[in-house]
């Protein structure tokens, strides 16, 4: 069973369709893995956050 969630792709530069790859329990959250089915970016998702990507 995958999970797909539509996401812009920094890569792609548009909207993709992200499939979950891996999901972790955190005591911060829920950590979860993600790759673009279009070029196999990755990211990851902590939580209700977005990304990586500090803020
Ligand atoms: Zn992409």
């Amino acid at each position: 069973m995958s999970i797909s969630q539509k996401r812009a792709c920094p890569s792609c530069g548009e909207q993709q369709s992200f499939i979950q790859v891996a999901s972790t329990n955190l005591n911060i959250g829920e950590k979860t893995k993600w790759r673009c089915q279009e070029c196999g970016y990755r990211s990851v998702r902590i939580g209700s956050t977005v990304d990586t990507a500090n803020a």
